[in-house]
Formats: C-alpha cells, sequence, structure tokens
C-alpha cells in the first residue's frame, strides 16, 4: 500500500456495515436510507437501460440533459447561475468530485485546511495528492467553527478550503455570518474553495445557503453536490462539480483519468429526479425532521448526550453520561451489547481527545425501526 493511504484500509462505514451484517444489528451506522427514493425516478433509470439510453459511454462531463437539469437546480434553489456546457460537470458521486477536485487543484506540499471532524475520503484524498490537511476542529458541544482559529491556521502554503455544509457527522449547519467570514477570509488571502453540500436538502433548523452566492466566492469556489442523499438513492453514485469554467476543466481533467464517465441510465433518472415539484423537497424534509425528533428524544430517555443537529441525517451523541468514554469500543461492543450499530466519530478526528467519547447514530431510517433501535439502546443503563 502506498505510503500516503498508511492506516486507511479499511473506512469505518465498511468496517460498521459489516459488523452490523454479521450481527444482525439494526444498523444505524453508515449513512443510507433503508427505502429507496421515488418510484418514479426508479422507473426512470428502468425506462432508461431499456429504451438504450445511456447504457453505452455518456460524455464524459455527463449527459447535457442532466448538466441542464443540475445548473436549472442551482438557480432554483439559490438564483446562482451556471453554464451546463463550461460550468457543470457530472461525476460517481460526490465522493469521486471530491477526489477529482482534490488531485486537480493541489500540488504535493499544499495545505489544505478543513473542519474534523472530517468526512473520511477527504483525509484519504488530501493525503494521495501529496497535501496537507490543517484541521479546524469543531468542538463540542457546539461544534461551531472558530473563525479567529481559521484565520490564524492561514499561512502563505494555504492553497485551499475545504468546507462541509450542512456538516457531517455533527449536523453543523453555517450561518450566513459564518459563510461570510469564511468567504472574507478565502478572497483575502486569494484561496479557492471545496464545499461539500451533498446535505443541502436537509437542514431542519435554519437554512443551507451555499457558499458560491456569497461575494467574491462564485470565480474560486467548487460546489460538490450528490443524488444520493436528495433523492435517497446513494447506490446510484451520481454526483456532480459546479464552478468556473477554468476550474471545471481542472476537476473533469482528473475525472477524465479517475472514472472516465459516470454510470449513463442513472444520468437520465436523475435529471427527471431534480425537476420534482417542491412539494417532494418539503416532504422529504419534513420526514426526516420527524425522524431525527424520534431518534434524539430516545437517544436522551436512554441516557445518551444528544447534540441536536441542524442538518444531515445523523445525530451526535456522548456517551459519557453512560458511564463510557472510548466511543470506538463501545461501537465495536454495541452490536453484541444491545443489536444496534453506530459509528465512533473519533476516526474523523486528529485530535482523538475531541472526538473520544462521540458516537454518531444515522436516522434515515423506518419509524419502527428506529423505534427498536432505541428501545434497545435503553436496555444499556
Ligand atoms: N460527503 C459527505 C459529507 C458525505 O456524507 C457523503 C456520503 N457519505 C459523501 C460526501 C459522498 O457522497 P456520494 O455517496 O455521492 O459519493
Ligand atoms: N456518507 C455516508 C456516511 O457518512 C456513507 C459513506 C460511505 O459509506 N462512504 O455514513
Amino acid at each position: 500500500l502506498n505510503r500516503s493511504l498508511a492506516g486507511m484500509g479499511t473506512t469505518i462505514f465498511a468496517e460498521m456495515s459489516a459488523l452490523a451484517t454479521a450481527t444482525g444489528a439494526i444498523n444505524l451506522g453508515q449513512g443510507f436510507p433503508d427505502t429507496d427514493g421515488p418510484r418514479e425516478i426508479a422507473e426512470a433509470a428502468a425506462r432508461a437501460v431499456l429504451e438504450g439510453r445511456g447504457n453505452q459511454y455518456p460524455p464524459g462531463p455527463g449527459i447535457p440533459e442532466l448538466r441542464t437539469a443540475i445548473a436549472e437546480h442551482q438557480h432554483r434553489f439559490y438564483g446562482l447561475s451556471y453554464d451546463p456546457d463550461t460550468e457543470v460537470l457530472v461525476t460517481a458521486g460526490a465522493t469521486e468530485a471530491l477526489a477529482a477536485a482534490l488531485l486537480a487543484l493541489l500540488e504535493p506540499g499544499d495545505e489544505v485546511i478543513a473542519f474534523e471532524p472530517f468526512y473520511d475520503s477527504y483525509a484519504a484524498c488530501i493525503a494521495m495528492a501529496g497535501a496537507k490537511r490543517v484541521p479546524l476542529t469543531l468542538r463540542a458541544p457546539a461544534f461551531r467553527p472558530d473563525l479567529d482559529e481559521l484565520r490564524a491556521l492561514i499561512t502563505p502554503r494555504t492553497r485551499l478550503l475545504l468546507v462541509n455544509t450542512p456538516h457531517n457527522p455533527t449536523g453543523t449547519v453555517l450561518t450566513p455570518e459564518e459563510l461570510a467570514a469564511i468567504a472574507e477570509l478565502a478572497v483575502e488571502h486569494d484561496l479557492l474553495v471545496i464545499t461539500d453540500e451533498v446535505y443541502e436538502h436537509l437542514v431542519f433548523t435554519g437554512a443551507h445557503h451555499p457558499l458560491a452566492a456569497l461575494p467574491g466566492m462564485r470565480e474560486r469556489t467548487v460546489s460538490i453536490s450528490s443524488a444520493g442523499k436528495t433523492f435517497s438513492f446513494t447506490g446510484w453514485k451520481v454526483g456532480w462539480v459546479t464552478a468556473s469554467p477554468a476550474l471545471v476543466a481542472a476537476v473533469r481533467t482528473a475525472k477524465q483519468y479517475l472514472t472516465y464517465v459516470s454510470a449513463g441510465p442513472f444520468q437520465y433518472a436523475v435529471a427527471e429526479a431534480l425537476r420534482l415539484p417542491d412539494a417532494y423537497y418539503a416532504d422529504f424534509r419534513a420526514d426526516l425532521h420527524r425522524k431525527r425528533d424520534l431518534l434524539a428524544a430516545g437517544l436522551a430517555a436512554a441516557g445518551f448526550g444528544v447534540h441536536e443537529p441542524q442538518g444531515t441525517y445523523f445525530i451526535t451523541t456522548d456517551i459519557t453520561p453512560l458511564g463510557e468514554k472510548d466511543g470506538l469500543e463501545f461501537c465495536r461492543t454495541l452490536p453484541a451489547r444491545c443489536g444496534v450499530v453506530a459509528v465512533p466519530n473519533v476516526v474523523f478526528y486528529d485530535d482523538a481527545e475531541a472526538g473520544r467519547s462521540l458516537v454518531r447514530f444515522a436516522f434515515c431510517k423506518r419509524v419502527r425501526v428506529i423505534e427498536e433501535a432505541v428501545s434497545r439502546l435503553g436496555t444499556l443503563r
């Protein structure tokens, strides 16, 4: 294994999902819904396959129908205008978008400031690019970025800020003031920004604001999102980038040699999904809002310290009120103790102390599954 990937052998998501399968436990670890997205969108994918649309290599940047739908979505929800031909790129999930963007934009030795806890592929891709990740720790209980600390972390080697809002795993949604402060620093120091907004439609408290909409940001920001979360088809792996022509061209160059193109028929279906009426987005959010509240109340009743998320489909908890200290050990033994799988946040930190006792539960599950999980967790103390 390449030295840059040392210690990154198996992602925590694979480890914990394998544990759920092996033990038959309820899987509130890896973030994927246990109910598929809209039937008509699944049918659109099936139709595309059967009608021979996208069964051979689609265009490298993505099919025009999808690029147009992505541009329309950015305008419909945020008033952002992107040219579908030069400013939109379809990728194999947000994961490939992140990888291609980081590989395209970083030189060895560059520094990247990223929130921690961080989504695990950030660390791997920054390492593969030969760059250095500089963490800005979001600390319990509020998990807000300290903007003075951010300013202090910027050096002449800083090339890029990697932002994630709504934030996995803490559920933090950046406020307009926080975004404005980040944007100001990016402009002042002439930094590129990659913003991972895959949970853009999953905000329960406050609202999602795309970083690219702030003054001075459109030209320096690579915005990334994905159909997986918004439409509950995480297995389709359709993601996208919106950015200036120069940045999209750079990311496309890297993407060409990673996957060349992304799966064709799903692109037709996602183009339809993005055009679903506002009621789809509102109902989806309302359903998850109820599930957030259900799981949060259940976890609190079971004795966990609950950090209520503003967005995403995850709740970060503190296990110290249960008399536990070590989240990794807790998650490895939880299936045997009570038949539930969760994810230890500590694996998303360099500063292990900051994340040691934090454990993440996903609530993108059927109500009866959440209720059963909560009743099992209630036996812990
Ligand atoms: N970024 C974050 C913050 C995520 O939580 C996820 C999904 N696990 C991804 C990126 C990857 O998205 P995709 O499945 O579209 O590759
Ligand atoms: N994004 C999901 C999570 O955070 C799953 C990611 C993955 O399996 N790579 O759980």
